[in-house]
């Protein structure tokens, strides 16, 4: 490996661009693969032209001028056998217009386009040739990623020196076991400078084995990140906690049921874990209504009872506050104090706050990502439960850890209602074990779901407001207009002001993300308290919100959301005995996906064959969330192209761990250079 200046050709000034492309060394090159090919072998008719495709085309200059206009330019009129095209140049430098002289025969490669003068090329590469100057290309012509300055000719001859002069200096870091018969290098070649005869649907698709070889490796190295920094955590101190003998007791004896089998499973799985003196770092899963929050309240029993905090974190500021009412009406009659911290608090109540966190005077405490930031300071920290996982990204997850004191590192618990299908799981949280709560408290009777076209609002709100007025509740969700919170509570604000209007004796309740903390908290407690028979709101109501009495819910344009999160709202209703409906109202003419996904939601209610729909229709990244995938961070993978090659990937990954730990370290050096580095023995 050489540093990239001392590749033939790349001054000082080169240098910076490739360091834009983050190209620092020759290995870096090697690894900058094309994002395109294209044929340039055979020389194309000038009558035989597409817009939009590129073409390599031989001609010769008939004339040469500067037309008057906006913006400068050269225009080149180039002619062959068969027709005409025009060059276009707006950067005029002196070897083009020393190459570009009227008579010239040159070669031209770029793509067609209509401008002033009929078919156009800008900026297309040329060189200047003599008639019967023989093909040069051998192979397809890659297409990198560039940038502003950095012609792909050059990035072409930098990546060939590299190739030439570098490659074999790479090492193998995949034991040919493991690696379908590709070496990295002939991989490397062939990507780089695929032959004529070389299949370009699969390479423009990245389904060619010598890309797929490279992804592997990409796997490979991703899954070793996942479980280095899994030994890492192991070896960590956590503080040993056993099962709690009282509390735990206590608090069930207050509940008006008894957990489910599911639930106590899970539970006894956390236990197990909690009495480990390594960080617990488990994922439950479990679908909306599963009761995951008295599997919490269960394991924080453990982390109480041995004297230690609890902070439990929560995506949004309703569900922190839910949740904060919650554990105080368990754990208060129990002794315990409960703290509230939320971004929004200032001031004194903030300091007040944090200042009970410090001194170990709050035991539980509760909010939203608040909890991160670095003036909060725990106590005694054992136990860091966090609600709706796939709203957190993986870095957030470490930080917490940092809030134990420098001896223990607290235990993780991470809850989530959005089953992860498990090739995704396996890429976003391999570092975690997992269980599932696949069991809903009996008595639920399920939701109907129904799919019906707006033009037949007037009905369904009619419908709506007979059976509030016969004591029922319900929700009526506005969904996002844009991707903007402030539309979005706009839409909800002016659908209350119709339906009020409409139904003034009906008593209707608004809250949006818009809203202040205090409000929005009045407006669901009064909800709660069958004050209030119809809620309006966004989907800031999505996740959590527990309202048993309600029993109807209207989604407005609900085509505009993804399934698991239309799967999450709908999961509001359906808490309690009554049976409960979902009203999808949706905008005609639906599209084919949009079709597909309410259909889903008819027929089923089990969240996992929702989530494996979801990822279908939706590929990971919109799953995950954007901060998630970037996370992941692939360099050469797609998991939704590449995932039949994760459990093998793991399978590799393991073996190399175990086997060929030498491996390791420049695996993830070379796949994953900005990742953590954790020191794994
Ligand atoms: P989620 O898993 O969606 O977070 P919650 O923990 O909010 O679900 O529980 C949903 C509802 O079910 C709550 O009202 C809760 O009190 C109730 N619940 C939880 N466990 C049981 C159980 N074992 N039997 C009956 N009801 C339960
Ligand atoms: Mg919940």
């Amino acid at each position: 490996m050489a540093l990239i200046h001392q590749l033939q050709g790349v001054g000082q000034a080169t240098a910076a661009l490739l360091e834009k492309l983050n190209l620092f060394t020759t290995d870096d090159l090697l690894f900058h693969l094309p994002r395109d090919y294209e044929d340039r072998s055979s020389i194309i008719a000038m009558n035989q032209l597409q817009v939009g495709r590129s073409y390599l085309l031989e001609g010769v200059v008939q004339s040469v001028d500067f037309p008057a206009g906006k913006r400068k330019s050269m225009a080149v009129a180039l002619q062959d056998d068969f027709g005409k095209v025009t060059l276009r140049f707006y950067h005029i430098y002196k070897n083009l217009t020393n190459t570009l002289q009227v008579g010239q025969r040159v070669r031209v490669f770029g793509e067609i386009r209509v401008g002033a003068r009929g078919l156009e090329l800008y900026h297309p590469e040329i060189k200047a040739i003599h008639a019967h100057t023989p093909l040069p290309k051998t192979q397809l012509t890659a297409i990198y990623p560039s940038t502003d300055g950095l012609t792909q000719a050059k990035l072409r001859e930098y990546v060939k020196q590299a190739l030439q002069q570098h490659s074999d200096a790479l090492p193998e870091l995949i034991p040919s076991q493991f690696c379908n018969g590709y070496a990295l290098k002939d991989a490397l070649f062939y990507i780089h400078e695929p032959p004529l005869s070389a299949n370009m649907q699969q390479l423009a698709q990245g389904s060619h084995p010598a890309q797929q070889r490279l992804i592997f490796e990409e796997l490979v190295a991703h899954q070793l990140s996942l479980l280095a920094r899994r030994a890492y955590i192991q070896q960590i101190q956590a503080p040993a906690l056993p099962s709690s003998k009282v509390l735990a007791k206590q608090l069930l004896a207050g509940l008006p049921f008894k957990m489910t089998h599911a639930q106590k499973r899970v539970s006894k799985e956390i236990a197990d874990d909690l009495k480990q003196n390594k960080p617990m770092l488990r994922l439950v899963q479990g679908d909306v209504g599963a009761g995951k929050t008295l599997v919490a309240g269960i394991a924080a029993c453990h982390a109480l009872e041995a004297d230690w905090q609890v902070a439990l974190m929560a995506p949004t500021e309703i569900l922190a506050e839910q949740h904060y009412l919650n554990f105080k009406r368990w754990f208060e009659p129990l002794g315990l104090n409960v703290a509230w911290l939320s971004g929004k608090q200032k001031g004194k109540a903030r300091s007040a706050a944090e200042a009970q966190i410090a001194t170990g005077a709050a035991q539980l405490v509760i909010g939203t990502h608040a909890l991160f930031q670095d003036s909060v300071k725990f106590a005694k920290l054992g136990l860091v439960i966090i609600d709706e996982q796939h709203r957190f990204g993986v870095d957030q997850r470490l930080a917490l850890r940092n809030k134990g004191d420098a001896q223990y590192t607290p235990h993780q618990l991470v809850m989530t209602a959005t089953p992860i299908p498990r090739t995704l799981a396996m890429s976003a949280y391999g570092d975690l074990d997992t269980s599932i709560i696949d069991e809903l408290p009996p008595g639920r009777t399920p939701i109907q779901t129904v799919a019906i076209p707006i033009d037949r609002r007037e009905e369904v709100l009619q419908r709506i407001a007979n059976n509030c007025a016969e004591g029922k509740q319900a929700y009526w969700v506005c969904t996002l207009v844009e991707q903007s919170e402030t539309l979005d509570a706009q839409a909800a604000e002016a659908t209350y002001q119709e339906i009020q209007q409409r139904f003034p004796e009906l008593k209707i309740g608004l809250v949006h993300g818009k809203m202040k903390a205090d409000d929005k908290q009045r407006v669901m407690q009064q909800f709660k308290d069958n004050q209030l028979q119809l809620l309006i709101a966004t989907t800031v109501i999505e996740v959590g919100v527990d309202v048993p009495n309600a029993s109807l819910m209207i989604i407005e344009n609900a085509e505009r959301l993804g399934l698991s999160q239309l799967h999450q709202l709908r999961g509001r209703v359906g808490r309690g005995a009554l049976a409960s409906f979902c009203v999808l109202l949706y905008k005609t003419p639906l599209s084919k996906n949009g079709h597909e996904r309410l259909s889903i939601l008819r027929e089923s209610n089990d969240g996992f064959v929702i989530a494996e729909k979801d990822l279908e229709l939706r590929g990971p990244g919109e799953m995950l969330g954007t901060r998630q995938t970037g996370d992941l961070g692939f360099r050469v993978a797609k998991l939704e192209r590449d995932d039949h090659l994760l459990n093998q990937a793991h399978d590799v990954a393991q073996q190399i761990m175990q086997k060929y730990p030498q491996l390791v370290e420049p695996l993830l050096k070379r796949w994953l250079p900005e990742a953590p580095r954790y020191a794994y023995v």
